[in-house]
């Protein structure tokens, strides 16, 4: 069962991937670069959906991988020391992206609503006349 949640866009997912890659190699981390760099090739061909909170990719080498929480089933996501798959990756940043879409959400909803300047300077104007 495909679930609705929807997929950013490519250009959206790798300029975050990006971000991430700019901060990785300022600390000069040479393994999480390279899975960056994984993920900007191939994320293109790839083909991603979510089904009940596994993310589901179909790879452009053919197989079809599944993350969860937990990690990969990709042959490099099964060894436990190593999430260094660019599968694992993509599901970190859709997460990442869509923290960023929920708190800017909350953001715009906290925000002063822009008529309430206006209802506080006619209220300032009535009891001005009174
Ligand atoms: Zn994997």
């Amino acid at each position: 069962m495909t679930s609705d949640i929807r997929i950013p866009r490519t250009s959206d997912i790798i300029a975050r991937a990006l971000d991430y890659r700019a901060s990785a190699v300022r600390i000069d981390d040479t393994a999480v670069v390279a899975q960056i760099d994984r993920l900007i090739a191939n994320l293109p061909s790839a083909r991603l959906c979510w089904v009940l909170g596994t993310l589901v990719i179909d790879s452009p080498s053919g197989h079809t991988y599944h993350v969860t929480r937990g990690g990969c089933d990709c042959l490099n996501g099964q060894r436990s020391h190593k999430r260094q798959c660019w599968h694992v990756l993509a599901r970190e940043l859709l997460e990442d992206i869509f923290d960023t879409e929920a708190e800017t959400a909350d953001q715009e909803a906290d925000a002063p609503c822009a008529v309430w300047p206006r209802v506080a300077a006619a209220r300032s104007l009535i009891w001005a006349r009174l």
